[in-house]
């Protein structure tokens, strides 16, 4: 599901249906757009490789080292390397590259280039709690013998004429409320889906219901992205650590009971249903610890190499990383904190911005004969 947020207005509180990136019903995503659909004889997509670690001329970033059909092999970069591999990956491979907190890459063995505390720090991710409810109506999608009958056209219509129900992004509308009048701007996001969401949907639910994710718009915890391995083939550990700081929990509780507020309402009630893993006679410790229990991430992450005027920052205004010269960075990882909505367009817009950027230091600074690559998503970069 990739909707962007509510059209932009002065003020964010409100209900609505979320605006999506899709083209004929189907999700348009980044690769897509601005990648695969748009052919250009000076833009060549590696898809098949994995990135093991940036390589560098001294402190110059002169390409990349990766592995494709089991073999490694060396890009050169006749300009600038442009790193693009999201808030998780972007720094493990500056880390797998000798460039983060040098103590904990010299535990691992990696010759430190460029000691850079920041990097991998500042982790920031929406934190969401989901209500779900599972009704007696096959009305919202779902699992049953009435329910799949029913979708046996709608995958027709959605084949020939890319419309219908197949076509939902499934979280179809939502909101930005206040947990307090008395706040400047909301504090919280909700997301409505017309489908039972537990975990990701790991755990499915044979039956129908619906979910209203609550989330924590501008969190207080802050997490860590480190390397468990030297090798970039070995996931990073990801520790969000969530409610680490005390007041994200205190407001998704709040949060929840707000929820279940517009789940009562007339228009909802009529379908009746019962919820997963709480209910309405829950004490507030109790379901603060489902709450602690079940949230998670609604997929948010950024700020794991953070953009700043300072010198702790991991790259500067510009893009560029502190301490090396011809890398910049352009994804969600830069961003300097979290922003309040969803985070798509927003990386989309950091991808525009960059091509700016090189396209102007092409016109106006240091020659960029070529960019090389790193990922597929949030490409808009490499294609200056
Ligand atoms: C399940 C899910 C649902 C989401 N729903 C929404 C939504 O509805 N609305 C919204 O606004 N946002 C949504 N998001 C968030 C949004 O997708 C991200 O904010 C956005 O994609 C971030 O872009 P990015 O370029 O920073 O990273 P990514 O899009 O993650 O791009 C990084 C790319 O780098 C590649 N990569 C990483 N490491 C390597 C390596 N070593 N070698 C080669 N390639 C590598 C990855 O494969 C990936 O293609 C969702 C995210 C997820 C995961």
């Amino acid at each position: 599901m990739h909707e962007t947020g509510f059209a932009s207005n002065a003020g964010q509180e409100g209900v609505g249906f979320y605006q999506v990136t899709q083209r004929d019903g189907r999700r348009c995503s980044v690769a897509r757009a601005y990648i695969y659909d748009r052919a250009r004889p000076n833009l060549q997509a590696i898809a098949d490789a994995t990135v093991l670690r940036l390589t560098f001329d001294g402190k110059r970033a002169s390409g990349v080292e990766i592995v494709r059909g089991g073999r490694t092999e060396t890009l050169e970069a006749r300009a600038e390397v442009v790193l693009a591999a999201g808030a998780f990956n972007s720094p493990q491979l500056l880390m797998c590259s000798g460039i983060g907190p040098a103590a904990h890459l010299q535990s691992l063995g990696i010759a430190v280039l460029h000691d850079a505390p920041e990097v991998g720090q500042n982790l920031i991710d929406h934190v969401d709690f989901t209500i779900n409810k599972r009704v007696s109506s096959i009305e919202p999608t779902g699992f049953s013998v009435r329910g799949i009958a029913r979708m046996l056209p709608q995958f027709v219509t959605f084949i020939r004429d890319g419309r219908g129900m197949l076509s939902s992004n499934v979280a179809e509308a939502g909101g930005f409320l206040k947990s307090r009048p008395t706040l400047e701007r909301p504090d919280l996001q909700l997301h409505f889906c017309a489908a039972i969401v537990d975990d990701h949907n790991r755990h499915m639910h044979w039956g129908h219901g619906y979910s209203l994710h609550v989330c924590v718009l501008r969190p207080h915890s802050r997490g860590a992205v480190t390397l468990a391995s030297a090798d970039a083939r070995t996931a990073p550990v990801i520790d969000p650590r969530f409610f680490s700081d005390a007041r994200d929990l205190d407001l998704l509780v709040d949060g929840v009971k707000m929820a279940r507020r517009i789940l009562d309402a007339p228009s909802l009630a009529l379908h009746g249903g019962t919820e997963l893993y709480t209910h309405a006679g829950q004490s507030d410790a109790e379901l603060r610890r489902t709450i602690a229990e079940h949230a998670d991430t609604i997929y948010h992450p950024v700020a794991t190499c953070r953009m700043g005027g300072d010198a702790g920052s991991v790259v500067d205004p510009q893009l560029r990383v502190r301490g090396v010269t011809g890398l910049r960075i352009v994804d969600a990882s830069v961003m300097t904190t979290l922003i309040g909505g969803n985070t798509n367009s927003p990386t989309v817009m950091i991808g525009e911005r960059a091509a700016d950027l090189i396209a102007a230091s092409r016109r106006d600074g240091p020659t960029v004969l070529k960019t090389t690559q790193v990922g597929a998503g949030g490409m808009a970069a490499n294609a200056a």
